[in-house]
């Protein structure tokens, strides 16, 4: 019977989760439909306990200090009942103990796989900030031995009195702070962000190949992050305080009402997936990457693949770990695998084709967990669809040669191949080739090119003439207006 509760609770949970992906936030009141979904669900509560350092309490009295911390619950239970199952009682008689060390914790391993699934205490922990010109900073998730999830060692500047905070004053945003911190650890607490959301805001590609292809969530612009607009507003990725991306609130009802989670956040709240890393990912044994032609839609065989495994963290290095050429379906696969962390959170995909653009797309295993947490997904396909290279078509009909680099022929090479480019005009050429780490082996050419179509012969030697080895390699031609890259494969 009990296992049959435990089962609808994650259908439930599902279901919810499913019912919020599209769902955006009216102000400061839960919409019908979010009420209705609420009904159907029993909520979780969590019971809140507050441990303090003596000296955040300042000039106040205990009973000050107690209608303040309501009021912290009060906004935390406005930001977790958007969108979660998730509620918290506080009662500041019994639940709020002045101390001068930490609550007892300790780190389980596997990242609490052992801890229960609902039902567990949340401790909020802070002490005064050793830093009073920053104020408010710092914080940790770790779960106690008898089961509690600990938001632990935030550090405050002070316990804010919400009603008395003015729009835009530096009270409010060290007050914001807390609420965004406490709301990441807890947010940690029940499974969502291992590894952090917020290492990919800015990510190098240092693959040195092109398409080069950075990741910065504050370029309006960028790719990665205009795909995931959800996670704009989520404390595990960014402060929404004077932030651009969500319309620079500072007031406190547009700091509660733009603050809000990822898609996949929502889903891993609700479940609870804190429980296990597994249960939250799709069988990354056999991760696909699919490439089509972007105009019909059909698979594009062999192209060439290549992956690199990118650290989220700087120096962002990246390792080459696939470089295959798709099958009959266009399709290559391989195998995610180990541990996650942020040397193994986010993956590069580059595709190339003779005749299409080159195209980069990231995949990151928060991407996987919202396969398998938002879309029910047990594999984690990533697509790419390359756009057909073509010419400018002129007035009378007949296409003009634009600046366009070619697939080299033959390729594979064994002792020579010949590297076709087409330039609109005569230009200063650079041509660069590089090995499959992405290391410059050779300068094939450094000087002025004639317009139209020019022709070069590599023999297969670097620059110190000496033969290089079996594998791939990736010629780049730039100009003043162009670059192009693309890759070939010597086999001796
Ligand atoms: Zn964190």
């Amino acid at each position: 019977m009990k296992l049959l509760l435990l089962s609808k609770r994650i259908l439930l949970s599902v279901f919810l989760a499913t019912f919020l992906i599209n769902y955006t936030f009216s102000v400061a009141e839960e919409s019908p439909e979010l009420k209705e979904a609420f009904e159907n669900i029993e909520l979780e509560y969590h019971k809140l306990r507050f441990y303090l350092h003596p000296d955040l309490k300042g000039e106040l009295t205990t009973d000050e200090v107690k209608n303040r911390l309501v009021k912290y619950v009060e906004d935390l239970n406005f930001i977790f009942a958007k969108q979660t199952i998730r509620r918290f009682t506080f009662n500041p008689d019994s639940n709020l103990v002045f101390t001068l060390v930490q609550p007892h914790s300790a780190y389980f391993p596997g990242g609490g796989c052992d801890m229960p699934r609902s039902g567990y205490e949340i401790w909020i922990h802070a002490v005064l900030t050793d830093n009073p010109l920053y104020g408010t900073y710092g914080g940790s998730a770790s779960f106690d031995s008898s089961g509690a999830g600990v938001a632990s060692r935030l550090k405050w500047d002070a316990i804010h009195d919400r009603d008395s905070l003015t729009g835009g004053s530096d009270e409010l945003k060290q007050y914001w702070r807390q609420l965004n911190h406490i709301t990441h650890e807890v947010e940690h607490i029940f499974g969502a962000g291992i590894s952090e959301y917020y290492n990919l805001n800015i990510v190098k590609d240092s693959t040195m190949v092109e398409p080069i292809h950075h990741i910065n969530l504050f370029d309006p612009e960028d790719l990665f992050w205009g795909q995931r607009q959800d996670y704009w507003a989520d404390p595990l990725t960014i402060n929404i305080w004077d932030n651009n991306l969500v319309g620079n609130p500072t007031t406190y009802e547009d700091l509660m009402n733009t603050i809000g989670f990822a898609n996949v956040t929502v889903a891993i709240i609700n479940s609870s997936s804190r429980r296990c890393l597994i249960e939250t990912l799709p069988d990354l044994n056999m991760t696909q990457i699919y490439v089509t032609d972007e105009i019909t839609g059909l698979p594009l065989t062999d192209t060439y693949v290549s992956i690199w495994k990118v650290r989220s963290v700087f120096p962002y290095t990246a390792e080459l770990i696939v470089d295959n050429i798709t099958d009959p379906l266009g399709m290559v696969e391989f195998e995610w695998g180990g541990t996650f962390s942020n040397f193994n959170n986010l993956f590069l995909v580059k595709a190339f084709h003779s005749g299409y653009e080159s195209k980069a797309k990231w995949a990151s295993i928060f991407d996987a967990q919202e396969e398998k947490m938002v879309h029910q997904n047990n594999h984690f396909p990533v697509h790419l669809s390359l756009r057909p290279v073509t010419g400018i078509v002129s007035s009378n009909g007949t296409t003009v040669e634009t600046n366009i680099l070619k697939q080299n022929y033959p390729n594979p090479f064994n002792s020579t191949t010949t590297i076709t480019f087409s330039l609109e005009k005569t230009a200063k050429v650079n041509i660069k080739i590089y090995n499959s780490l992405g290391r410059l082996i050779r300068i094939l050419v450094n000087e002025t090119e004639s317009i139209g179509e020019n022709k070069i012969v590599w023999d297969g030697k670097d620059d110190i003439g000496q033969r290089v080895a079996s594998g791939a390699y990736f010629y780049q031609v730039h100009t003043d207006n162009f670059t192009s890259t693309k890759k070939m494969i010597l086999l001796q």
